[in-house]
Formats: C-alpha cells, structure tokens, sequence
C-alpha cells in the first residue's frame, strides 16, 4: 500500500489509543524499525525516545530476539494451555521467580498488563474469600496511580487528574490515600506517613490489598517517590493482613536502575504484576506472580478463576526467556547508568525554562513537566522535525530510550525534548 492509501484505511476503519475515529490529527506511517530507530514510509527516521510504551527496551530486530521468535515458530506458534504446556512457559516461570523480590514463587502468564492486574486482583479478593474473610472485597491505592484499561484497572488509576473520569459511576469503589511526595531521594515527610497509615487502617477490615506502583507512577503522571513510602506500605498492610501488589508493568526489568523497582526499598510484594519489557517489545505478555501461601490458600478452596485463549503463548515466552537472557549476559545496569546520566545533562538546561515547571531523571526514564497543557500535535512534529519519535502527554514531554541508545542518539533525544517543549 502507498503511505495514503495506509492513511486512507486508518482514517476510515482504525481505532488508536485514546482517539476519535477518524483520529484528529493523523498518525505516522511506520514502514519498519531497526536498532533505536523508527522508518517511517516517507523515507525519515527517528530515534525512538519511546520504546515503544517502556517496551522495547533491547530496541527492534535484535538478532537474539529475532531467532528465538524464528526457532519457536519452527516448533510451534500456539497451543492451548488448558491440560498442556511446554518448555518456554515453564522456563519463563522459574526465570521470572528467580529475577523477582523474594517469596513470589508462582507465575499466572497472561496476554497484557491490564490483565495482570485484573489477575492480581482475583488472587487477592479469592485469597481473602478462601481464607475466611469474604468482606475483604475492596482495593486500596494512592491517587496519582495507573494501572490499565479493563475495569479493576481503571478503578485504582487516579479518579480525577487520571484518564478515566468517564467511568466515575460504574467503577468498583476503591480505597485512595493521598498521592506520595515527589522526590526519589530527599527527606521524607512524616506527616504524609502518618496520612498512609490511617488510610489503610481505617479500611483495615474491607481492603483484600493495597497495590501499587513502586517508585515511579507512570501514566498517572511521571511521578516519581521515595522508596520510604514503600516500606511504609509493606508494614501497615502486613500489620492488618492485607496483601501488598507492586505493579511493575512499567519498572520492570531495569528501568529504574534496578532489575524491579522494589529493590529500592528493598521489600516484596505478595502480587508482583509484570509486563511491556517482559519480552522486549517483541510480543504481547505479562505475568501475575505470587507467594505460595496465596497460590495454597486459593488452591485449597478450588481453582484461580482465570484463563485467558493465548494464556502462555510459546512465542511471546520464547522471546521473553530471550529479552531476560540478554539482559542477564550483558551489562545493562550499567547501560541504564548511562543512560542516566546523559539524560541528567541533556535535560538539565531545560530546568528554569520559560513554560517549565519540573525536569526528573530515574534511571532511564527524563521527564519535563509544563505548567500547561502540551499541544500534542506541535509538539510531536517539532520532535520529529529533530530526527526523535516522542509522545507527550498532559503537562508531560518525557523520553524512556531502549538501553543501547547510544550517546550520540541521546544528545538527539534530549535535543527533540527541548524542541517539543518549545513548540507545545
Ligand atoms: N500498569 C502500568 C503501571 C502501566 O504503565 C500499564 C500500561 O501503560 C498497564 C498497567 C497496562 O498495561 P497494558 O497496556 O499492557 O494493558
């Protein structure tokens, strides 16, 4: 097809996310991606600043990542797991349980983070039903959260700067705390602490568990924490019997320095939700992991109500045992240091910058925060006008590059920002 006649097609048939049909602004035609780079139909490239939504952290058509998909196909694409399975599902599992905080030692593989989490929760309310406290059927947060599209998910995302407002009356009525200070290091507010804790304890006796996402809140809003409020978690939830979930959708596999974020505070979860970053972008799959006490629990009282058709895929396995295996080979802690460091001065000339409020830098996460909203459609073609594939949302003009991104490719990334937040 021709770039228009693709467009043409989109225009008339094609959902994206969070759009009207037809879309208001159209989209990029992509014709294919290699290293940290996108090639769109027109014949320009960009150096991916996304990775795909936090996915694509090894960058497109990686040799290993490449074969493992091919050597599977030559096995097998798909098969049902209900009564089968096979090595990649199982190899996948034991690796996530030993890469994971402690204790998380059975995997539910499922389709995507969304459905992790709509898993983790099931766990959870089923746990708490198995094991005599049926009226634990509430979900605890802070605000300022995300956690996915389907139902649960949305009724832990923030209620009103989030992207759900639409559902306010439909939602399960959820459990919100305050959302967490800003800032990964620094002190640490006490009376925030104290704010956690009565929230928690107050709804003791109705919440089946408090999730979360640990260090940094993502699509809520780029925010990042203290590991502090972490362990602050870890303890009132213990303390009343309520299960603690991390979700790690987002942080998972290296991307704020360290292999999860809850190495930060250097606690576990009982529900551990993973996904994006599971397979290096290749192919669609996430993971709900959790302690054996709750595997027993559930299983004492009948089954886990789940199971999804593509429950296991041995592709998206394959390719996930692949991803974390480079991973392991290499030195990507170091890479994500790098990565780091040139986003810190690469960004830094931005902080004070007319239209500026705040410039963050985690790992390989930079983020530039306006005090308006950004123009989406200015700002986007100002950064492709740079060579640099961004998606900005809200107030936010943020970068999470593939870890190889290399220095030079940084400066560009880092120049796309400032062009972006110039423009919108
Ligand atoms: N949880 C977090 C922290 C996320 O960032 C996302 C997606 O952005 C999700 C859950 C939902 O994942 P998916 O889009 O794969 O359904």
């Amino acid at each position: 097809m021709t770039p228009e006649e693709i467009l043409a097609g989109d225009r008339e048939h094609v959902w994206h996310p969070y759009a009207p049909l037809p879309p208001a602004v159209p989209p990029y035609v992509v014709r294919s991606a290699r290293g940290v780079r996108l090639c769109l139909a027109d014949g320009r490239e960009l150096v991916d600043g996304m990775s795909s939504w936090w996915a694509a952290i090894h960058g497109y058509r990686h040799p290993v990542l490449d074969a493992a998909v091919v050597d599977q196909l030559g096995r097998m694409s798909h098969v049902m797991f209900g009564g089968l399975t096979h090595e990649p599902a199982v190899r996948l599992a034991g690796t996530l349980v030993e890469l994971a905080p402690p204790g998380l030692e059975r995997v539910f593989l499922c389709d995507s983070g969304s459905v992790a989490v709509e898993v983790a929760v099931k766990m959870c309310l089923q746990y708490q039903r198995a094991t005599g406290r049926p009226q634990r059927h509430r979900l605890g947060t802070w605000r300022g959260g995300y956690h996915g599209d389907t139902f649960h998910p949305m009724s832990v995302c923030d209620p009103e700067g989030g992207m759900h407002h639409l559902w306010a009356d439909v939602l399960p009525r959820q459990v919100f705390a305050p959302a967490p200070p800003g800032g990964f290091d620094g002190p640490v507010d006490p009376a925030y602490e104290a704010a956690l804790v009565d929230a928690v304890e107050r709804h003791a006796h109705e919440l089946a568990a408090v999730i979360v996402e640990p260090v940094v809140q993502g699509a809520g809003g780029m925010r990042f924490h203290h590991p502090h409020y972490l362990r602050v978690l870890r303890e009132v939830t213990r303390a009343h019997g309520i299960l603690l979930v991390f979700d790690e959708i987002a942080t998972g596999f290296g991307r704020t320095g360290t292999m999860f974020a809850a190495e930060h505070a250097g606690i576990a979860p009982d529900v551990l939700c993973v996904g994006k970053a599971l397979t290096g972008g290749y192919l669609s799959l996430a993971a709900a992991l959790c302690t054996a006490e709750i595997a027993r629990g559930i299983s004492a009282d009948g089954v886990l109500a789940h199971g999804p058709t593509f429950m296991g895929n041995p592709l998206a396995c394959a390719v996930a045992n692949a991803s974390i295996g480079l991973l392991r080979a290499g030195d990507w802690a170091t890479e994500v240091s790098r990565v780091e460091r040139a986003l810190r001065t690469g960004l830094a000339p931005l902080r004070g910058a007319v239209g500026v409020r705040d410039v963050r830098v985690l790992g390989a996460i930079g983020v530039v925060q306006l005090d308006h909203e950004v123009d989406l459609p200015a700002a986007t073609a100002a950064a492709v006008a740079e060579g640099v594939w961004l998606r900005p949302f809200r107030d936010l003009v943020y970068t999470m590059p593939p870890y190889l991104t290399d220095d030079a490719d940084l400066v560009r990334i880092t120049a796309g920002i400032a062009a972006a937040v110039a423009a919108g």
